[in-house]
């Protein structure tokens, strides 16, 4: 196969946010550790604590910066690395080895601290094993200051940082160095590196195959967060117009914001719903800013990336709760933990297929203890009466009676603690999984809605993998047995009187909104800086000539044509505003 030659990138559109910049490649060495006899013992022992001070001096500097940056809560990572190196036993342990082994204190390390990573990824709490990876970092720091070595901390100012992966420690430290963007080889979405990036408002592509390979050192980057897209060494013309896309995102940004209070509704009449989903908690202030009514869609596994574990009840409670009151009166719809796929979790859990293996549904009601702890908590914030629950994933009604069994127990579990809420919570499905598309007469009759979640839907339907760049040109939001089957789905939860919204990223795609108006959707969840651009191009359409293109794309037989069919849709009706949306828009 002759591949193309490009100078873009695909990687995860991580943090959103256009940046232009050089390119600074972040490299850790890997320390050579030697396993030779030593002659000074007292000499090495005195280095390995030396060598422990410091690294307690540097984390505590980190810590301090990321308290500043981040608040108390997500600096607890590095609270937790810090325990490590206070932990007498294991200090003990060391020292005692040295003088018993004569070995220099850098092997000994490396051999005592990974017999504990080795214990904790064979433990079968995840937990464990998400702290073996942070034990990696405490280990690598040690070792590097019994070699008296710097790390390369010290980055340039305001450049794109490329690593083959990044540590939370060395996202924090990126703030220092106003570092504009950065990029990774592997890593996801749901990694702590991502949400920190978020949190920090840092552009972020991750997941970008081989880019430590193909960027060098002070390369020109466009790095475009919303978009997952790296341009390396662009054009003058590629500049030129991200230099002006970033300008005219500022302006149209601050112009859309004035449609904050406003409602979405056709030039016919037609009202809609457009609501925020929630990656971040700390996002709940701009999904408010942005005149989000409510949130479709909690992506609830984030608490574990933050906090490190699956949270308890209380925890939970507490989180959602919040949400439900910053948002009342309009409803929150908490989904239980996605956990698997392409998020996950389990660190040495090796699935040949993990998106068709232990995901949504399938690990929590294998999980039950895990489940019905989320379904405790989510039922106790819903004394709000405007909290939603839904599941993730879901192929068969099987899975649904389960899940509803569950949620008794649990009711009535809260009832003889004397604990409240709300006993007619409602609950409802994603559809992202094309059994449950091709069921939805039946499961209609037993859910109070239904959220058609595309990304998935798209993966499974097409049989595309949703996070590999190789096949990307045949993930196809506009393909025409998505079109046909989202007018099924509509069509089959109208018969069953089921509200049924959208949340996958396709209610985002400007491109998308007449197809989404025109298929009967009535509520839209999405990123929350989308959310007024998609009110504004409802507010200049007509939900009847929406019906009318639908109609004609579901004749039509490729991408291709639905795609020309939907531009010449756009252009026959809108010129000033419409250029502007589009230029936001590059899928
Ligand atoms: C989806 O699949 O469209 C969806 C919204 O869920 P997630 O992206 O979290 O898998
Ligand atoms: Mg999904």
């Amino acid at each position: 196969m002759i591949m193309k030659k490009t100078n873009v990138l695909k990687g995860i559109a991580t943090a959103p946010g256009i940046t232009i910049a050089k390119a600074f490649l972040y490299r850790k060495e890997i320390e050579s550790i030697s396993s030779e006899e030593i002659n000074d013992i007292a000499e090495a022992q005195i280095s390995l604590k030396e060598a422990i001070e410091k690294s307690k001096k540097e984390l505590g500097k980190i810590f301090e910066l990321a308290v500043k940056k981040l608040g108390e809560k997500r600096a607890a990572i590095f609270e937790a690395q810090m325990m490590i190196l206070e932990d007498n036993i294991l200090i003990d342990t060391l020292l005692n080895r040295i003088d018993k082994e004569k070995k220099a204190p850098e092997y000994i390390v490396h051999d005592e601290i990974t017999k504990y990573q080795n214990l904790m990824n064979a433990s079968t709490e995840f937990y464990m094993k998400e702290r073996s990876q942070d034990i990696e970092d405490i280990k690598n720091r040690i070792i590097r200051n019994l070699k008296n070595k710097k790390w390369k901390s010290k980055i340039d100012n305001d450049v794109i940082v490329v690593s083959e992966n990044v540590t939370p420690a060395d996202t924090v430290l990126f703030t220092r160095a106003n570092v504009k963007g950065y990029i990774t080889n592997f890593g996801g979405i749901t990694s702590h590196a991502a949400i920190l990036a978020r949190s920090l408002r840092i552009p972020a592509v991750l997941g970008v195959h081989e880019a430590t390979a193909k960027i060098e050192d002070n390369d020109l980057i466009i790095l475009d967060g919303y978009h997952g897209e790296i341009i390396i060494n662009p054009t003058e013309k590629q500049v030129e117009y991200y230099q002006d896309k970033i300008e005219r995102l500022a302006t149209f940004d601050t112009e859309l914001l004035t449609l904050r209070d406003e409602p979405a509704v056709t030039i016919d009449g037609q009202k809609y719903i457009i609501q925020a989903n929630l990656d971040v908690n700390e996002e709940i202030e701009f999904v408010i800013q942005n005149g989000a009514h409510g949130i479709g869609l909690v992506r609830t596994e984030q608490l574990y990336n933050v906090l490190e574990n699956f949270p308890d009840e209380e925890t939970q409670f507490k989180e959602y709760c919040d949400l439900a009151n910053k948002l009342y009166p309009h409803s929150v719809t908490i989904r239980a933990f996605d956990i698997g796929g392409d998020k996950v979790l389990p660190l040495d859990l090796k699935e040949p297929n993990p998106m068709l293996g232990w995901r949504g549904i399938r690990f929590l009601l294998d999980h039950q203890n895990l489940f019905k702890t989320q379904i405790k908590a989510i039922l106790r914030a819903s004394v709000n009466q405007n909290v939603k629950f839904m599941i993730p994933m879901v192929s068969s009604i099987a899975e649904v009676n389960k899940t509803k069994m569950l949620i008794d127990e649990c009711k009535k579990e809260l009832e003889e603690k004397g604990l409240k809420f709300n006993p007619n919570m409602e609950f409802g499905i994603m559809i992202e999984v094309p059994s449950a598309a091709l069921m939805i007469r039946d499961f209609g009759k037993c859910v109070s809605f239904f959220s058609v979640g595309t990304n998935d839907l798209i993966q499974y339907l097409l049989a595309v993998d949703r996070g590999n760049e190789i096949v990307s040109s045949s993930y196809q939001e506009f393909h025409p047995a998505v079109i046909r089957a989202l007018e099924f789905m509509v069509h089959e939860a109208k018969i069953t009187n089921t509200p049924m919204n959208i949340c996958g990223e396709m209610a985002a795609d400007h491109y998308a909104v007449p197809i989404i108006i025109g298929l009967g959707f009535h509520a839209l969840s999405v990123n929350a800086s989308e959310i007024p651009y998609i009110k504004k191009i409802i507010n200049n359409l007509s939900f009847k000539e929406c019906r009318v293109l639908v109609k004609e794309c579901l004749k039509l037989t490729t991408e291709d044509e639905i795609k020309s069919r939907i531009l010449k849709f756009y252009k026959e009706r809108f010129t000033e505003f419409v250029d502007k949306i589009f230029e936001n828009n590059n899928r």
